[in-house]
């Protein structure tokens, strides 16, 4: 039977942001909910290694996402399985309301959405099975893993533009396999391509199937050119897709401000257009994705939500948050 739950904060998603979150509510004493449809962990459970959070100079990503909710549960934070269908404000008294996939809806005065994105797969034979083990989504994680070796890089608009000209760094050679005659990037970023004597362009072509050594590791692409439907293989080590990330904002109802790619805006405290309603990690509209920037978002979106709950028991929740500086309200 489907049940109405009371909550001070809901959070939805259990991703570095959503755990961090939960931590800060927990700590703060607010009565809070981390709402997960799968396992804690979000990206950091398809992510093998993690070499850029302060303090591990390496760790597997299924450890730190274990840490991370340990941390949080330790501090209070309640974890939910449950699929978030969607999230609504009442029109009555401003409260939300986020109704999981089997019913149950969670009253709450404020929200925070951490629901990450999902990078947008091939979906070719190989690309699942290898992920992690060749196969990534994330150059700035993942490329120093292949020094020296080739690197591919499917895609041709800004981000797989930039992100080949970054993985020179680590590559011997990086192959950009792109699926037209021409690039959708900004002409800056070509420019810079092309003086990349690292980098190699293979136009019209798509990859077909990633295939991997006797220990499992990606070593060969099979190419088909889209015009001739000649086929070929490229000899790599690792394929980097860039065809595009959404974010997971289908839970919200209605006017949000976001960007063009659908990353929700918001202001310093993490706040969206909408009062209440916050929005922290990689379904934010910023410059990087990382787990350092999720639970810098987070840590703020908590303590600026505990903030927005104490105006509204004061009666002033129409001024705007103002930071202390330190971590008591
Ligand atoms: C392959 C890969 C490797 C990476 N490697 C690194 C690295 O080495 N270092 C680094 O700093 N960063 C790395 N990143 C980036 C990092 O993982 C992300 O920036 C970080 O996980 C973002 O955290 P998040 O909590 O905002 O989102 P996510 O980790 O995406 O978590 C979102 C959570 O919300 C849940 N969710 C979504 N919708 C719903 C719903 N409707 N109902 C319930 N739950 C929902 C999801 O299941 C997920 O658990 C990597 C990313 C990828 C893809």
């Amino acid at each position: 039977m489907a049940t109405t739950f009371n909550y001070d904060v809901v959070i939805v998603g259990a991703g570095p942001a959503g755990m961090c979150a939960g931590m800060y509510t927990g700590r703060s004493m607010l009565k809070s909910v981390v709402l997960e449809r799968g396992f804690p962990g979000g990206e950091l459970l398809n992510t093998e290694l993690i070499e850029d959070y302060p303090g591990f100079e390496h760790i597997l990503g299924h450890e730190l996402a274990q840490k991370f909710s340990d941390h949080a549960i330790k501090f209070g934070a309640e974890f939910k399985t449950g699929v978030v269908v969607e999230c609504v404000r009442r029109r009555d008294d401003g409260s939300f309301e986020t109704r999981a996939d089997n019913g149950d809806v969670y009253q709450s005065p404020a929200v925070i959405v951490t629901a990450g994105g999902t990078p947008i797969k091939l979906g070719i034979p190989g690309e699942a099975e290898y992920a992690g083990k060749g196969v990534s989504y994330c150059a700035i994680c993942d490329g120093a893993f292949f020094r020296d070796q080739v690197i591919a890089v499917v895609g041709g608009g800004d981000a797989a533009v930039e992100e080949a000209d970054f993985l020179t760094r680590y590559g011997s050679k990086v192959v950009l396999i792109h699926r037209r005659g021409e690039l959708r990037a900004s002409k800056i970023l070509q420019q810079r391509l092309f003086a990349n004597p690292k980098i190699e362009v293979i136009w019209n072509t798509i990859v077909d199937e990633v295939k991997a050594d006797g220990q499992g590791l990606v070593n060969k692409l099979l190419l088909r050119n889209i015009d001739t439907n000649a086929t070929s293989e490229l000899d790599a080590q690792a394929m980097f897709v860039f065809i595009g990330f959404r974010p997971n904002t289908g839970i919200i109802e209605g006017h949000i401000d976001h960007d063009e790619m659908g990353y929700l805006r918001t202001d310093a405290n993490m706040q969206t257009s909408v009062r209440g309603l916050f929005a922290a990690g990689d379904v934010r509209a910023q410059l990087t994705r990382q787990v350092t920037t999720a639970v810098g978002d987070a840590t703020t979106a908590a303590i600026a939500a505990e903030k927005y709950l104490k105006a509204l028991h004061d009666g002033d929740a129409t001024e705007p948050i103002v930071g202390t500086g330190g971590y008591a309200v």
